[in-house]
This record gives C-alpha cells, structure tokens and sequence, in this order.
C-alpha cells in the first residue's frame, strides 16, 4: 500500500482547549516525582466525536480496560503519518475513547471520524472522568501501545520522543513547496 503524506493537519476535536492535565506536566504523588505527561488532556462530554488529525494510517486499535483500582487506556487508537516534503513519520495517538471506529491496518483520512470520547469511570473509558488523552510521538514504532507518562528509569519511552500536541498542530506546514 502506498503511504499517504499528511499535507495538512486539524485538531481531533471540534474545539480543542487542552484544559485537564497539560503536555509535560510533572506529576508527583505524596510530594514525590514519578511521572511527565506525555500528551494533552481535554475535559469534554461523553460522545463528543474524535477525528483523525490528518491522512495517515491506524497502527495500534485496542480496548485497555480500567477498573476502579487500576486506570488504564481505555480504547485506543495510534495513526501514522508521514510528512510530504521532510519524509518524517509522526504518529497521533487518542485514548479513553468510548469507542474504536477503525482498526489496525486501515487507512484514514484528515477529519474522519476514529471514536468519541467514553463515558466517565466505565472499563471502556479506562476508568476516568471523560476526557481525551492525545499526544504526538515522534519516537521509533515497535508495535505495542505507547504509555501516557513517562516515569524515571522507564526504557519504554523517552521524554524527547513527545511534541506538545497543540504547538506541533499550529506549527505543521505540510505543503510540498521548497525553500527557495
Ligand atoms: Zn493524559
């Protein structure tokens, strides 16, 4: 299948206001650090509909569930996208959907309906209040789901692998024109 480039690049929601937990934040508990949030959180009703940031392909879909003891993903969805003139690949990721509309394989288009936001403290949602999770990782792929913090001495993931979700959307040009 030929990859298709993301010439240009939406918010995943009709309005977008990272108002919950904010990209990079560190999280302590007890006065300790453990953690930075790796994404932005946006407080929004349950059923509000989530569209895919621009044209690329699903590479993770599943369902993670919560319980009251353990919070967990929820549904989520992982796009890849490729820029057109720089060649680089990015990935978009969304979680404590209500839902998965796609699966891993398939194709997406730039403001196509992937899921809504979940109901509040249900397994499906990972068990949260409703809101969105999403992130952009610029990182290596190795198939398996990609956490939401990053903790100290974690080999899973870095903290430079991660772009502020809603700078990196202002600030994407995707247009195929060349320096002059
Ligand atoms: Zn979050």
């Amino acid at each position: 299948m030929a990859e298709v480039s993301a010439k240009r690049l939406r918010f995943p929601v009709e309005s977008y206001v990272p108002d919950g937990i904010v990209f990079g934040k560190r999280a302590e508990h007890q006065g300790i650090f453990w953690g930075v949030h790796l994404g932005e959180d946006c407080n929004l009703p349950a059923g509000t509909d989530v569209y895919a940031i621009g044209d690329g392909t699903v590479v993770y879909a599943a369902l993670h569930e919560g319980t009251a003891e353990k919070g967990n993903w929820g549904h989520i969805i992982i796009i890849r996208h490729r820029h057109p003139r720089l060649k680089k690949v990015f990935y978009s990721l969304y979680a404590h959907l209500g839902k998965c509309f796609k699966n891993i394989g398939d194709a997406v288009v730039c403001g196509e309906p992937i899921g809504f936001v979940g109901e509040a403290y249900v397994p499906e949602n990972g068990f949260w209040p409703a809101h969105l999770h999403f992130a952009i990782y610029i990182g290596p792929w190795k198939g398996e789901v990609l956490p939401g913090y990053w903790k100290e001495g974690d080999k899973r993931t870095r903290p430079e692998w991660w772009r502020c979700p809603s700078e990196f959307i202002r600030e994407y040009d995707g247009s195929e024109k060349k320096k002059a």
